[in-house]
């Protein structure tokens, strides 16, 4: 089934010149780019884009637990304490800084696009991966210096997830239909 969804190239990314290499990674495995832009995003857009929700914050605070114990770590936050610091961490971490978003479409994009950024801590992500391959960052070393994890990528996690983040960032003018010279051989 052909998707589109939401890449955002993080500020790490950009100021890490790997803007290039990442396009070149969705590009490669046959991911058409429909829309792109660099933006320094307002506090609303960063908002609208990390929204306090239930389920993420669950998400968020599962995956930063099971990192801290198979350390030995003890974690005793709750998912909302979680949820309310990464978000802080994560807004700060983009508002007026440089970030490219686009949309990618193909095959089943939602979960290719993921596997090809790998797992959200860079220090468990394979190393074949877009996040594996450029950085080791982890949660516990974001979290003792109060900062977001920087893993160069986001990628939207669902098909309800990647239509609200897409209409976060583009408008339906701003999203562009072409074919790729490729495409009758790739489907
Ligand atoms: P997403 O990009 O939607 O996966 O948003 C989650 C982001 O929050 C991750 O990509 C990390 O950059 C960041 N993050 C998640 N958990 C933590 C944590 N415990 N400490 C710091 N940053 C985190």
């Amino acid at each position: 089934m052909i998707e589109r969804t939401l890449v955002l190239i993080k500020p790490d990314g950009v100021y890490r010149s790997l803007i290039g290499k990442v396009i070149s990674d969705f590009e490669e495995a046959g991911l058409k780019i429909v829309a792109l832009k660099l933006v320094k995003p307002t506090k609303e857009v960063a908002l609208n884009h990390y929204p306090a929700d239930e389920n993420w914050y669950n998400s968020l605070w599962e995956k930063t637990k099971k990192s801290f114990e198979e350390q030995g770590k003890q974690f005793a936050e709750t998912p909302q304490q979680t949820g309310d610091r990464v978000r802080s961490y994560l807004v700060n971490y983009i508002v007026d800084q440089p970030v490219v978003a686009m949309v990618v479409e193909g095959n089943e994009a939602i979960a290719n696009v993921r596997k090809i950024v790998g797992a959200t801590s860079p220090s468990k992500a394979d190393p074949s991966t877009i996040r594996g391959k450029f950085s080791t960052d982890s949660y516990d070393l974001a979290d003792s210096q109060q900062r977001a994890v920087r893993n160069i990528v986001h990628a939207s996690d669902s098909k309800e997830t990647a239509e609200r983040e897409i209409k976060t960032w583009f408008k339906d003018e701003e999203i562009v239909e072409y074919k790729r010279a490729d495409e009758d051989i790739l489907y």
